[in-house]
């Protein structure tokens, strides 16, 4: 396993994906998504020139960031739980997970009180699928008001993970509905939303081709998980 080859590997699918939409490649960001990985695979990826990490829970994040060098940026892609919070706003310049209204008015007012302007995205189950966090579509332009009225969040975007699938082209229809999803909320509260969040190991490329700008990527890049998970 030669992680900064996997870097440099998933870097060129980025670019031959931005070339084949037309999109400028400097558009895209790449989040090596490091979970259950430790602090000494992630030093691979960094000699490869990675510098932007993702981690999907608060404490493995609290125990690994404090061991790697403090130039690095971090994003929170995990379900993020309401005690965990105030823990989780120091350490992520960006949380792609904020699921519900709930949970968004916790973290303003935590940051509130901690004196931070969280940067986020909102999540979107597309699919509807039971077992999944999220908002679904109709729920999320309810209550866009209500999120888009919290004073200490700044909301970049939207993100999703689409259902598990085989195949990479299974998954487009999901990114295009976002994407879709994301133009209507723009129009409609008059709102800049130009972060789309989707696509990983399995289906990137097919989500740069649907104007992803945010792409997670962990298997490619450090190997299966010794418990694989998607959370
Ligand atoms: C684990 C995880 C990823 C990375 O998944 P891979 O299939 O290993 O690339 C991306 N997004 C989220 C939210 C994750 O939890």
């Amino acid at each position: 396993m030669d992680i900064a080859e996997n870097v440099a590997c998933v870097r060129e699918q980025i670019a031959q994906a931005a070339a084949k939409a037309r999109r400028a490649v400097d558009e895209i960001e790449l989040v090596a998504i490091t979970k259950t990985h430790p602090a000494e695979k992630v030093r691979e990826a960094i000699e490869a020139g990675q510098t932007l990490f993702g981690e999907s829970r608060v404490q493995e994040a609290r125990a690994k960031i404090p061991e790697l060098p403090s130039n690095l940026r971090w994003h929170f892609v995990g379900h993020l739980q309401k005690n965990k919070i105030r823990h989780a706003l120091p350490l992520f310049e960006l949380i792609h997970s904020v699921d519900s209204l709930a949970l968004a008015e916790d973290i303003n007012r935590i940051a509130e009180e901690e004196g931070l302007h969280p940067r986020v995205l909102l999540e979107v189950n597309v699919a509807g699928e039971g077992s999944k966090f999220g908002f679904s579509p109709e729920k999320l332009r309810d209550q866009m008001e209500g999120l888009l009225a919290l004073p200490r969040l700044s909301i970049l975007g939207l993100m999703t993970i689409p259902p598990l699938a085989e195949e990479a082209e299974a998954s487009r229809k999901y990114f295009v509905q976002l994407r879709e999803l994301r133009d209507r909320l723009q129009t409609e509260f008059r709102v800049d939303l130009a972060q789309l969040s989707m696509g990983m190991t399995q289906d990137f490329p097919v989500a740069i081709e649907e104007g992803a700008t945010l792409v997670r990527v962990g298997t490619a890049i450090f190997g299966e998980r010794l418990k694989p998970r998607r959370d």
